[in-house]
């Protein structure tokens, strides 16, 4: 499906994913393409991305572009590599990542590197916060922002602790603020149309967390057993791990910041 001239979201199957929306994968078209991200690994989901790319006959496809390395954004990258002779890019801090899934790049990108396709220009934009290896790719002309899973199309994102970074997250975001951004394609979810306003609520997200953190640990709450349970009462047990980490991230970012002490497993308010 054609979500913007020149910019395709490709199949990528919700058979093997736990959460509510499946990985998005899209296809920039120039004189050559791109493939960001590439979705699971599975064979049949692979297969339909594969069938989707050889139905536009005349397609060159040039990269395959990796926004940040977890399974569900690099999978079939190997089979579609091979099927098309594309390389695989990935920013540099985020091969050895890549190579635990073993899968080689051919590329390493930098931070404000340009690839140009013939009729489109692609920016990486190293973004770290999620995990420290994520970038975002931007179509500078007409304002579009690949974002993987730095800004996804509903909620928030997860800081995927250890790695992930909440103040480098924040930082990550205000840069953001800097582009002429008119339309988000995000790692997961619909397409975000209100780019500006969705950047400004993932910050204040974040801030209203970090007080919410601080207020509890005022009120006495020290481990973070105990910062989720009142955090996210009547949480589902198989969000907890993922709650935990984001409570985690945070703890991190204030004892950074000198407002927190870490005794064992105890955060004391300074
Ligand atoms: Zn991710």
């Amino acid at each position: 499906m054609e979500v913007a001239p020149g910019v395709h979201s490709i199949p990528a199957g919700s058979s093997k994913f736990m959460g509510m929306y499946a990985p998005n994968v899209f296809l920039v078209i120039g004189d050559r393409a791109a493939l960001i991200d590439s979705g699971y690994f599975d064979a049949q989901t692979t297969g339909e991305r594969l069938d989707y790319l050889m139905r536009l006959a005349h397609l060159k496809l040039a990269h395959i572009l990796i926004t940040h390395p977890h399974p569900d954004h690099i999978g079939g990258c190997w089979a579609i590599r091979e099927a098309t002779g594309a390389e695989i890019a990935i920013y540099a801090a985020g091969a050895a990542h890549l190579k635990n899934y073993g899968i080689a790049e051919d590329r390493l990108l930098a931070d404000g590197e340009t690839l140009d396709i013939g009729g489109a220009i692609i920016k990486v934009i190293h973004t770290p916060g999620h995990t420290s290896d994520s970038v975002c790719f931007y179509l500078e002309e007409s304002g579009i922002l690949f974002t993987g899973d730095h800004i996804v199309g509903f909620g928030t994102s997860v800081i995927d602790t250890p790695g992930g970074d909440v103040a480098q997250y924040i930082e990550s975001l205000k840069h953001l603020l800097n582009l002429n951004i008119k339309l988000i394609c995000p790692g997961h979810g619909p397409l975000i149309r209100e780019p500006e306003r969705k950047i400004r609520e993932l910050i204040d997200h974040r801030l209203e967390r970090e007080q919410q953190v601080l207020n509890y640990l005022e009120r006495g709450r020290r481990s973070v057993a105990e910062l989720v349970s009142e955090i996210y009462p009547e949480l589902d047990e198989r969000l907890v791990e993922l709650a935990r980490k984001q409570v985690q991230a945070h703890l991190t970012k204030l004892v950074q910041d000198g407002r927190v002490t870490v005794a064992g497993d105890s955060y004391i308010l300074e």
